[in-house]
């Protein structure tokens, strides 16, 4: 079997598919010649993190693809429903990222907190000649221990970041449809404690939280979580992040809250119209800023590959069987 990973893939899951027999290519194809490659390649195994795109005209096109896998969560960029009708199968690493995505939201808060984005912009420029207005300017920091922490979406990624956050001496709420756990399990050193965090409904969090992330998946009927109408609702000066998807926040509603004073600062690292976000949000002087890297460890990739491994050799190992 042939397998092209077009967004990267880690060289012990490339090692390990090499030996299992399949032939892997790993350089990146652009997307307006993918279809022809996978076509002359007659690729059997496509496989994507978020950037590449595989619909339905690369899954018409190409006869030869019996599997299409995701490295991360969200399948956004590729037609599920459509590659299973056409006989594919379809698979993805949910859990693999999770633990890297908090760390970076706990990254984004800790920054925010002491106005850390603002500060590396304006050192280079004027740190020599300002040295002592800038310390005035950023001395009005704040420390994470005693706030309370609103979660929106408490799954893999919602519960990792909820882990972190308790372990800095934060209080944890959060809203969820369907998840509903009382506590979470924290490890501290060798020992482990479950630690309570309160479901609470939407207004509750965004009138308590000091901070707020997101973690919730692209929406059924594309509306963002986070609107005007959510965002008028926060407690003032709270630092919101945003590593869930691009549409989850409103961004036009943010820029205002932001403009107005409402929200202190916001950290995004997923955004409307990737690979090319907006020029004016980017320039915000409030924003910390991340190029959708949320997963993007050494370690979440090389979890993502070895899962991707395992999953390509099982799906083998079940065609063969099939066929036999
Ligand atoms: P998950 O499925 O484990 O959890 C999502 C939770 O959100 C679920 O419990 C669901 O019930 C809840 N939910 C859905 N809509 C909601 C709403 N409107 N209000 C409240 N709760 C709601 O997903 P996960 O693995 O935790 O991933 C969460 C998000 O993170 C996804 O959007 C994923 O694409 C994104 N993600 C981003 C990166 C990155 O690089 N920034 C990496 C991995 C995942």
């Amino acid at each position: 079997m042939r397998v092209h990973a077009n967004d990267g893939l880690s060289a012990t899951a490339k090692e390990r598919l090499a030996q299992a027999g399949f032939h892997v290519t790993t350089d990146h194809v652009p997307q307006e010649q993918l279809i022809h490659h996978l076509k002359q390649e007659r690729v059997d195994v496509l496989l994507v993190r978020s950037a590449t795109q595989a619909r339905k005209e690369l899954i018409d096109a190409c006869p030869d693809l019996k599997l299409i896998g995701r490295g991360g969560v969200g399948m956004d960029n590729i037609d599920v429903a459509y590659a299973k009708e056409r006989g594919l199968s379809v698979v993805n690493t949910p859990a693999s990222s999770s633990i890297s995505v908090a760390e970076l939201v706990m990254a984004h808060l800790f920054g925010m907190m002491r106005g850390l984005p603002q500060a590396n912009r304006r050192m280079p420029g004027e740190g020599v000649d300002k040295f002592k207005d800038l310390k005035k300017e950023y001395e009005k920091g704040a420390e994470v221990r005693g706030r309370t922490l609103g979660v929106i979406g408490f799954g893999r990624i919602g519960q990792w970041t909820a882990k972190y956050a308790l372990g800095c001496g934060m209080r944890v709420i959060y809203v969820d449809h369907h998840c509903a756990v009382a506590s979470v399990n924290v490890r501290i050193g060798d020992v482990e404690v479950d630690v309570p965090v309160r479901r609470v409904a939407i207004e509750e969090l965004l009138a308590q939280a000091d901070a707020i992330s997101l973690h919730v998946p692209a929406q059924k009927d594309g509306r963002p979580v986070l609107g005007a109408e959510e965002l008028a609702l926060v407690k003032h000066g709270v630092v919101l992040m945003n590593t869930a998807r691009g549409g989850s926040i409103d961004e036009d509603a943010l820029l205002q809250a932001l403009n107005d004073g409402r929200i202190k600062a916001a950290a995004l690292d997923v955004f409307v119209g990737e690979p090319k976000p907006r020029a004016d949000l980017l320039a915000h002087p409030k924003l910390s800023l991340s190029p959708h890297i949320g997963a993007a460890t050494a370690e979440a990739q090389g979890r993502i590959g070895d899962e991707l491994a395992d999953l390509i050799i099982a799906f083998r190992a079940k065609v063969t069987a099939d066929q036999e």
